[in-house]
């Protein structure tokens, strides 16, 4: 049926987590006690506040009707409120601000309402594999920037090749990054900014976890002067309150920009749940609260027992900054795919292999800090056992 699947569809890249998705459901059936590391999806629930907040919501009939398209009033002032609060940014929460059904829904439509067909867009290599899909999905043409470890896993700009440069629109930025875990500060903000200038693009900063950091606070590039004249930045409550599966975030900085998002998202979809809005205001406005500061105290201990112990065990680890993600460098002799594949295989331990997001995540494997401690102890008995 050759009428079934677009031609779109074929364009997208090969789904190349599927031989670990294979094994690992292998695995489950045949009664093996799987780790899964795989998974970028907190395994602890939402705060109660928040939870409490939604019930009384939802119980409020004049929430069960549509919901308004950019984002309720309150929501949207929520968000500038918490922005003005995090970076001393003012935004204006008519124009400045709109919510999103999740961070994801938004990278994905916003090369709909920015790229023509044919137009280019610089995505980061390894990256989140949405950017890509969209801008296919966009008839754009996406051209990889390498993120290298000797570059601090951030894209060098001198070395995107001049025609890329020029038939790019828009780029892709993605920091605390996954799958690298890796920071910006505003001097690499600025460079971004410049860059993005001379070549007239667009810059969509893709800031889903910026409140998942452990040493310094992550920086918005909308601090620097001109950031909202050249960016958009996109923001999410999935991983701050750990709210994956509530469908809420949203996007800030070039008000055309916005405008011509919600025009496309006007078109597909009917916004959020106002109760899951009124939740998401509660969040933000309670963003210090001690059971969403907790949260980053849980990861911080994650990652530091399984970084110290795969260093124990001779792997060589760096300790992530940001995102509950541990990049970690294969051991000679394997590739992404043969080593994860060895985890699983004889250890039991799911990782995920780089290669899946993109090529120059090749020979890294990405551990998720989604599994309790013990669970964490307990995989790295099990690979120490191993030999590499
Ligand atoms: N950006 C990155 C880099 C992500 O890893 C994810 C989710 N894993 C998202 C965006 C999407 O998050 P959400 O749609 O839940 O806001």
């Amino acid at each position: 049926m050759d009428f079934v699947r677009s031609k779109r569809l074929g364009a997208l890249p090969p789904y190349l987590f599927g031989e670990i998705d294979r094994r690992k459901r292998a695995a489950l059936a045949a009664g093996r006690d799987v780790i899964n590391f795989g998974i970028g999806d907190p395994d602890q629930p939402t705060p109660k506040f928040i939870i409490d907040r939604l019930e009384e919501a939802a119980r409020h009939a004049p929430n069960h009707q549509y919901p308004q398209n950019k984002g309720s009033a309150r929501f949207r002032e929520a968000a500038a409120n918490w922005f003005k609060r995090r970076f001393d940014v003012d935004l204006d929460p008519d124009r400045e601000v709109l919510m999103l059904i999740g961070s994801k829904e938004g990278l994905g439509h916003i090369p709909l309402a920015t790229l023509n067909p044919g137009d280019g867009a610089l995505i980061p290599s390894p990256g989140y594999p949405v950017y890509h899909s969209a801008c296919i999905f966009a008839g754009g043409i996406p051209h990889e920037m390498p993120l290298k470890a000797s570059n601090g896993w951030l894209p060098d700009f001198d070395a995107i090749p001049p025609d890329h440069a020029q038939a790019a629109k828009l780029m892709y930025l993605n920091y605390p990054n996954n799958p690298t875990s890796a920071v910006a500060d505003l001097d690499f903000f600025e460079r971004a900014l410049a860059f993005a200038r001379r070549h007239d693009i667009l810059i969509v900063q893709d800031a889903a976890y910026s409140e998942i950091t452990f040493e310094r606070p992550s920086p918005s590039i909308l601090q620097l002067p001109g950031g909202k004249e050249s960016a958009v930045e996109l923001y999410s409550l999935s991983k701050t309150f750990n709210m994956t599966g509530w469908r809420i975030g949203f996007a800030v900085g070039h008000a055309e920009v916005l405008a011509a998002l919600a025009d496309v998202k006007e078109n597909l979809d009917s916004g959020q749940f106002t109760a899951v809005q009124e939740a998401a205001v509660e969040a933000l406005d309670n963003a210090d609260h001690i059971e969403v500061r907790a949260l980053v105290d849980l990861y911080r201990e994650r990652r530091d027992v399984l970084v110290d112990g795969l260093n124990r065990i001779g792997f060589d680890v760096a300790k992530p900054e940001a995102t509950f993600y541990v990049w970690m460098p294969v051991p000679r002799g394997y590739d992404s795919m043969t080593f994860a594949a060895k985890l699983l295989d004889e250890a039991d331990v799911v990782a995920i292999p780089g290669v899946g997001f993109g090529q120059a995540g090749e020979n890294h494997v990405r551990f998720a800090l989604t599994v309790p401690t013990d669970r964490i102890r307990q995989a790295l008995e099990r690979l120490g056992k191993l030999s590499f």
